[in-house]
């Protein structure tokens, strides 16, 4: 085990080396109202490949809409969004994005999203809900799609659970279950939104686990809504705390955890911690 100090000068090392890669993702001046509530008020953020965010803020504060924004399961009013470059959520002769249109996109984006709540289909298979989806969005042959899912049971440490409906797994086992989902297509960007809250505590360790060993074997590019700070430190590159729809503060994920700079982050630190 290398000293703790050493530990944090690899991270820093880390840190430095993340912010020279090219932008994964990229979210400018992105507004999203409901009604008259401003839930994202000029939003920025600029994710760097392979990088891990960790997202943090109060309940309220726009941390769903946002992912929910990236993977266009919403329509921001204003600002844009750019995966790999390419700016989502415009076709180029101006008109409107249908729904086709729209998960046209987020399937050759490369997005995958993981939700608070795994929505799983319910009357589908395990390995159904992992390769329905391979097959009806990405065009995949049934044979290659199930092959293609039991590999992703595997790593999830679910190959003996592939035959069973959701009402039969446990909260951690769906959740596992949804994550190998989001990962089947390869996407090069995961979005997670607060995985674990749905979870009876003794559940939560499981499902950090598999985050944590996606985490470890890099590539990924991930952006993780969480309440779970210590989690948080082990994983993330950076945290971005948020508050009424805009970051209030960002930095390297133990110097923001540890030495909050605006007192915003710090009352929530306190409150969480
Ligand atoms: P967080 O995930 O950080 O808890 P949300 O993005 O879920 O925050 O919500 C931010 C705000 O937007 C909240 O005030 C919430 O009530 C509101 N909101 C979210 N989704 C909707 C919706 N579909 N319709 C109306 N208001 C919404
Ligand atoms: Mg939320």
């Amino acid at each position: 085990m290398p000293k703790a100090r050493d530990v944090h000068a690899e991270r820093a090392q880390r840190y430095a080396t993340l912010q020279k890669e090219s932008a994964t993702v990229q979210v400018k001046g992105l507004s999203k109202r409901y009604g008259e509530q401003t839930v994202l008020d000029g939003f920025d953020l600029t994710v760097r490949f392979g990088e891990v965010i960790a997202l943090l803020g109060p309940s309220g504060s726009g941390k769903s809409t946002l992912l929910r924004c990236i993977n266009h399961l919403e329509q921001s009013d204003s600002g844009e969004i750019r995966i790999a470059g390419k700016r989502l959520g415009f076709r180029v002769d101006g008109r409107p994005m249908t729904q086709g249109d729209l998960a046209n996109e987020r399937a050759s984006a490369g997005v995958g999203m993981v939700f608070q709540h795994f929505n799983l289909f319910s009357h589908l298979t395990a390995c159904e809900n992992i390769a329905g989806p391979l097959r009806w969005v990405h065009g995949m042959a049934p044979a290659d799609a199930e092959r293609r899912a039991r590999e992703l049971l595997e790593r999830v440490g679910l190959s003996h659970r592939a035959d069973a409906l959701p009402r039969h797994l446990s909260g951690g086992q769906q959740q596992r279950v949804a994550i190998a989902r989001a990962l089947a297509p390869n996407p090069r960007v995961l979005l997670l939104d607060e995985p674990t809250s749905a979870l009876d505590p003794e559940l939560v360790g499981e499902v950090l686990d598999v985050i944590q060993r996606l985490v470890d074997e890099g590539g990924l590019t991930m952006i993780i809504s969480t309440h779970q700070l210590r989690f948080a430190d082990q994983v993330a590159d950076r945290v971005v705390f948020m508050s009424g729809g805009a970051v209030v503060e960002q930095g390297p994920a133990h110097e923001v955890l540890t030495r909050p700079r605006h007192p915003l982050t710090a009352r929530f630190l306190s409150v969480m911690g």
